[in-house]
């Protein structure tokens, strides 16, 4: 009983990410990917939300994004791959690198040896698809244009689990979290900071403001008056 329980639960668990990745209007080779039903399942289920009355989501054909470059290519992109990268973190689709030893011996040894970038613990799965929709939902509510559809954010998640091309890393400055090119030689700044003034600022500014007043890290870019003291936004 308890057995069948399980496997009724995970069934509904599948159904109802597919029709939350349909809503999302994720490729159907997406969806397949990721909760593991047929192309024939999904089709009916797409038919089946149809009938219910939603408003009909796209349904998009094609590849899906592949290159890592797009997350980089422009400080808006940037900026808005290094907020959805965060919400991962947050929402823990993408594990924070000191959390999961295992996941980072396995990715070492990929990186190592050149294994296929693809190890369980980095394959889909309907809990990281779970955790994947709320990051992204979070992120198209914080935003009034998101640059980066869900097929991105899939592609996103999936290049910062592999680590191969891109990765996470903080903010030399503020420690936001910010996504860089894997092999940089130096930490890429947050978009705030870089358009702060150049590299050092910021944290000189800080140990400045600290010298006087226990300021937290939100205020620490608060401009300095003549006597280089924190002056306080009103
Ligand atoms: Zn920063």
């Amino acid at each position: 009983m308890r057995i069948y329980e399980d496997r009724y639960t995970r069934e509904r668990l599948r159904f109802h990410i597919a029709l939350r990745f349909i809503r999302l209007e994720a490729r159907t080779h997406t969806i397949r990917d990721w909760t593991g039903l047929t192309d024939d399942r999904i089709r009916k289920l797409y038919r089946s939300y149809l009938a219910h009355g939603g408003r009909a989501p796209a349904r998009h054909r094609g590849k899906s994004p592949r290159r890592v470059a797009v997350f980089l290519r422009s400080a808006r992109l940037r900026q808005e791959s290094s907020l959805l990268a965060s919400l991962f973190r947050l929402m823990g689709a993408l594990p924070a690198p000191s959390a999961p030893p295992s996941l980072q011996r396995g990715l070492q040894a990929l990186l190592v040896a050149g294994a296929p970038a693809s190890p369980a613990s980095l394959r889909p799965s309907l809990q990281r698809a779970q955790l994947l929709c709320e990051a992204y939902e979070l992120y198209c509510a914080l935003l009034v244009s998101p640059a980066l559809g869900f097929e991105h954010a899939v592609f996103l998640l999936q290049a910062l689990l592999q680590a191969e091309e891109i990765t996470t890393a903080p903010c030399p400055d503020c420690q936001a979290l910010v996504v860089m090119d894997r092999w940089a030689l130096f930490a890429a700044r947050c978009a705030t900071c870089a358009a702060d003034g150049p590299a050092g600022a910021v944290t000189a500014q800080r140990d400045c403001a600290a010298a006087d007043l226990p300021i937290p890290p939100a205020l620490c870019k608060t401009p300095m008056d003549a006597h280089g003291h924190a002056r306080h936004v009103r």
